[in-house]
């Protein structure tokens, strides 16, 4: 099987405790479509970072210009948008250059599966520090767990040349908060290999249950045709 057509796991499937063995099972299986369209509450988000990364297409402060209004969002996105543009030029005004760094997805050929490498804003200071700017605006201060910091020193890993250390900022834009974490990469890398060991074990062991309903079947990609669900339609019937 080529990269391309291994089953795709995400970092909240590995973080989280697994959600539901079905959707495991057949996520593992290879179900979930890999170009799987991005989701609307991410859209925000993704513009601002995609407008932060142009801002930085060379070495200079953002300003307000950098950041026009998205005319095809809702109102309510566009305002949204709006704080967070004012988010960023408050949290990062220094000068900085986006970096451009590997996008292809993480191959775990041991455990045949692969990941999404994580969309985040890469920037190299004035002073030199290459820092992973993750743009977040969920208004409840930001978030940064283990297994992010696992994910992308596996990511850094790939770069060239290879950093010694890298620095994390998890910022979210609309509370004004950041924080702050510093991946030392070369020794980072075998703990994250197990980290994701681990944890794609526990997803396998999960995998063998029944389904079992929640909120998580809200997002679930396999709702219209799940055992549960059809079950229950049936009966409806
Ligand atoms: S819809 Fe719900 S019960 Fe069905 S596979 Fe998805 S998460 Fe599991």
């Amino acid at each position: 099987m080529s990269p391309d057509e291994l089953p795709a796991v995400w970092l909240g499937l590995l973080e989280r405790p697994p959600p539901c063995p079905e959707l495991v099972r057949r996520t593992l299986d290879g179900a979930r479509g890999a170009d799987r369209a991005p989701q609307v509450r991410y859209a925000v988000g993704n513009r601002l970072r995609e407008a932060a990364r142009t801002a930085h297409a060379e070495m200079r402060a953002p300003t307000a210009a950098d950041f026009p209004d998205p005319t095809d969002l809702e109102p309510e996105q566009r305002l949204v948008h709006r704080a967070g543009a004012l988010g960023y030029l408050t949290l990062f005004p220094e000068p900085a250059v986006a970096c451009d760094v590997p996008t292809d997805p993480l191959v775990f050929d041991d455990l045949g599966v692969r990941m999404f490498a994580p969309r985040d804003l890469v920037v190299r200071t004035a002073g030199g520090t290459v820092e992973v700017r993750r743009l977040q605006v969920s208004g409840r201060g930001p978030q940064l767990g283990t297994g992010a910091l696992h994910v992308l020193a596996l990511v850094a890993a790939r770069w060239s040349p290879p950093l010694p250390s890298l620095r994390v900022v998890v910022a979210d834009l609309l509370a004004l908060e950041i924080t702050e974490a510093l991946v030392e990469a070369e020794s980072a890398v075998l703990a994250a290999t197990e980290w994701v060991s681990d944890r794609h074990r526990a997803l396998v062991d999960a995998s063998l249950g029944a389904p079992k309903s929640g909120e998580q079947c809200l997002r679930c990609d396999y709702v219209w045709d799940c055992t549960l669900h059809a079950r229950s339609r049936r009966s409806a019937r």
